[in-house]
Parts: C-alpha cells; structure tokens; sequence
C-alpha cells in the first residue's frame, strides 16, 4: 500500500482539477496525498471531498505547493501558463514528476520548463487521450503520403469557457501534419481568418476554432483536394479521459530520469 506514489493535484477547483482528484482518489495505483489552490481561495484549509459536494477524502487544500510537493512522487496540473511554469521549479526542487496538462504555454514559458526538466522529469502533452495521441500518428503518416494538392484544415470544438486557440491538441496535430509533409509549422500556419483574406496558400495548415456550449473537446484533421476528402476525427465524451491519461503519466514517469517526455513515451507510440 505504502508503495503507490503520492500525488499532489493543482488548481483543484477547476475542470480538470476536480476531474483529476476524482480519478486519484478512487486508483489502486496511487494515493492522494496533496491538493493546491492560489492563496485566497475559500477551499484553503478545508477536507477538498467536502468542497467538492462528496465526503471527506482526508486531505485538506493548501496554497503552500512547495510542501505539498515535497511530500508527493508526482505533481499532476493542469492549471495556467503562469502558475505551471511556477510548478515546473518547484516540482523540480522538490524532486516530484511533473505532469503538465496546462495548455497556451508561450515559447518563454516553454524554455522554463525545458530549464526544469534538466533536474526533474516533466511529462508534457496538449492532450493526455490515447485517442488523441493515435490521431497524431496517423495525422503525421496521412500527411507524409499525400502532398500540397490537399489542403490541410485542423478543426477543434469546445466549451465557450475555453481561454487560448487552437487548442493545445490542435497544436499538437498541426505539428504532426507539419513533420509529415516536412515543412516548418511556423511558416505554414493559417489561423484567424477574419474579412477579406485572400485565397487559401498552397500548402498551408489552417486552423479553426469552434467555442460553444458544454463540448468537452473535439478535432477533425482534414485533408481535401479538389476531388476527393479525407477527415481524421476524435471525440472527448468526457474529461476523465485526459485524468486517467495524467494518472498513467504519473506512474510511467517514477523510474524515469530527468528530462521532458510526452504522451507518446508513456503510450509507447514514438518512432
Ligand atoms: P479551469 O476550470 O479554468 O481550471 C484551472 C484551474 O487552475 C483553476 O482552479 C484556477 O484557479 C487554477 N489556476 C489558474 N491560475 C492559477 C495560478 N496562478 N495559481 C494557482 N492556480 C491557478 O480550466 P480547465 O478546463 O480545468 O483546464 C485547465 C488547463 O488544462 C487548460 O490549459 C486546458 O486547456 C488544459 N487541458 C488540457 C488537457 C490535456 O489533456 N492536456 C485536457 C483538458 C484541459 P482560479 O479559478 O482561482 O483561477
């Protein structure tokens, strides 16, 4: 029992946070033994079960993330650009495996990151679905066998709560297509169409953003000629997808050295 490794989840009042607690609680594999919210927080202090409308798990919030994570093995966050970056140097002081799920992270903050993972091992990935992660593969062979006569659209649907675009995942599929075709994503992205843009560039990677309601997450990669069209498409039913995912990303990273990975380590899917 005393064997599993402890994991302290972030920003546990969010989405993803509760989500994240829920699938911690309940695993054979894992023990919850930390949760962190911004000081201030009217959670701070109280058993995170009961703010969440459930029974007591028998631990309470705090905002003093170094100690939580000094007592844990992994730090699972899926939380905001800036308090992940945050995390990623106090993960690393603390010796925890840092699971990011944070998604809109700027190349600076990518850089800190990069900076941590030189003493910790940091498993980051837009998108913590086995679904999503297939999809990437497939996305990147797709594109190696077609060239620029298909256009290349990544579409991507969510909640109307949703901060940052494209989604990280989108992102991530975009990369893929880019390695596939070999070109340089940077300097084929077309995103943020608005009034009169002009023709579609030859072999560009477009991308559109979709923000209503409740959706969880959804993507289409498309690839269409003039003749013919082929779409790639996943749909998130639901979050606990992206928790069990983390969850397993924990466990994967605890006899693994310092440096960065990503889900296609922890699925086994590189190469
Ligand atoms: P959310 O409901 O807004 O939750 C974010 C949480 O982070 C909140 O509890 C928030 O607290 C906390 N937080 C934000 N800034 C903080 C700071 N500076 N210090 C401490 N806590 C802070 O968002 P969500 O839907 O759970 O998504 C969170 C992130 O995960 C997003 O980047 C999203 O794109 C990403 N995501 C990734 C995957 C994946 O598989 N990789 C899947 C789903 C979502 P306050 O409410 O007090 O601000």
């Amino acid at each position: 029992m005393t064997n599993q490794p402890g994991i302290v989840i972030t920003g546990a009042s969010g989405r993803m946070g509760q989500m994240l607690i829920r699938t911690v609680a309940e695993s054979d594999a894992a023990r919850l033994v930390g949760v962190v919210e911004r000081s201030g927080h009217d959670w701070i202090g109280r058993d995170v079960g009961e703010c969440m409308g459930g029974a007591a798990l028998g631990v309470s919030v705090t905002d003093d993330a170094l100690e939580a994570f000094s007592n844990a093995q992994a730090v699972i966050d899926f939380t905001a650009p800036a308090a992940t970056v945050e995390f990623a140097a106090l993960a690393a002081q603390a010796r925890a495996t840092h699971v990011i799920g944070t998604t809109g992270l700027s190349d600076d903050d990518l850089e800190k990151i990069a900076a941590a993972a030189r003493h910790a091992t940091i498993v980051r990935a837009g998108n913590m679905s086995l679904g999503v992660n297939l999809l990437v593969q497939l996305t990147k062979q797709v594109a190696a066998a077609l060239d620029e006569d298909f256009d290349i659209e990544v579409i991507e649907y969510h909640h109307n709560r949703k901060v940052d675009a494209p989604s990280g995942t989108a992102l991530m599929l975009g990369e893929a297509a880019a390695e596939g075709r070999g070109v340089d994503l940077k300097e084929v992205t077309d995103s943020g169409r608005d009034g009169i843009t002009g023709a579609r560039k030859r072999g560009d990677i477009g991308f559109s953003a979709i923000r209503a309601g409740a959706i969880v997450g959804e993507h289409d990669v498309m690839f269409a000629s003039q003749s013919e069209r082929i779409v790639l498409r996943h749909v998130a039913e639901d979050r606990s997808v992206f928790a069990r995912g983390a969850l397993k990303a924990a466990l994967w990273g605890q006899d693994k050295g310092p440096g960065e990975y990503d889900m296609l380590d922890v699925l086994g899917l590189k190469g």
